[in-house]
């Protein structure tokens, strides 16, 4: 028999193999207690290995989910960056269709579209605030010479200087743009047709003075300019008109000079 400081089951094992004790009337009951306990405890070691296995397996899938979800986070970042990348790509492109829309390619000038656009917004205001507004058509005299006697690359060229020195001199709050061939509309917000007369002056001397070498040689051009005042019961059609009208009287009047609408009666 085993000391009792020894464990309890090397203890039971002892006795169960003592041949001798098998008389005593507790070592069946002991027998059967012995291997009752030790089914059990079988049969908690597999429960426990069972249970370790399924929780490295939970941490597997759980790693494996981490991973997956960190994966998609990745790609969702990355369409997220391509969207925004499009998205850009699309806002700069609608703002260079809106450029190609509204102006001229050769001078970079405001196109007709865009002249009538201003027009609108410039005759409603000065009927609204009854302020004044004049409106000039310039346009190039001669220019048929131009091209033919240097070519039409020469007169792109010219009307590139022109267009230059026209925007260079009119206010930041004028608006000249190109309402055709040779011929070019002038806006002038806030400005009454003695002081629209002034700048459009300036105008005509700068491009005058203008000198555009053509091999050894230079060449010049002038333009003529009308001009009428918006009135207030007038649409701005009606005001071209009657500029378009002031510059045929300073076309049959010699060119390279300012007419006013005012002044010739086409009221
Ligand atoms: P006027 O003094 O009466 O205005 O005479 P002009 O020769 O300027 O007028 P006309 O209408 O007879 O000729 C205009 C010329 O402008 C004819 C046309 O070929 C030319 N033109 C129009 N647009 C362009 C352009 O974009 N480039 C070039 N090089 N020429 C142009
Ligand atoms: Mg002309
Ligand atoms: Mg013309």
């Amino acid at each position: 028999m085993g000391a009792p400081d020894e464990p309890l089951e090397e203890r039971i094992e002892q006795l169960l193999e003592n041949d001798s004790l098998r008389d005593d009337p507790l070592f069946q009951p002991l027998e059967e207690l012995w291997a009752a306990h030790r089914d059990l405890a079988r049969r908690i070691e597999r429960i426990s290995r069972i249970s370790d296995a399924y929780q490295s397996l939970t941490k597997e899938n759980e790693k494996h989910l981490t991973k997956r979800l960190d994966k998609q986070l990745r790609q969702l970042s990355k369409v997220a960056r391509i969207s925004d990348h499009y998205q850009k790509m699309m806002h700069d492109l609608n703002l260079a269709l809106r450029e190609a829309s509204t102006h001229d390619p050769l001078t970079g000038l405001g196109n007709r579209r865009l002249l009538l656009e201003r027009l609108k917004e410039e005759t409603d205001r000065s009927h609204r605030y009854a302020r004044p507004l004049s409106i000039a058509m310039l346009d190039i005299d001669y220019f048929k010479r131009v091209n033919d006697d240097h070519g039409h690359e020469l007169g792109d060229q010219v009307l590139m200087e022109v267009s230059r020195v026209m925007d260079a001199q009119i206010r930041d709050q004028d608006m000249c743009g190109r309402w055709g061939g040779e011929e070019f509309l002038i806006i002038l917000p806030e400005t009454n047709i003695s002081s629209a007369c002034q700048v459009l002056d300036r105008v005509r001397e700068a491009i005058a003075a203008l000198r555009m070498r053509v091999g050894d040689e230079s060449i010049t051009v002038t333009a003529s300019i009308g001009v009428a005042s918006h009135r207030d019961a007038d649409t701005y059609s009606d005001t071209i008109n009657q500029a378009d009208w002031a510059l045929l009287t300073a076309k049959r009047s010699g060119r390279n000079r300012l007419a006013r609408a005012d002044e010739i009666g086409t009221d």
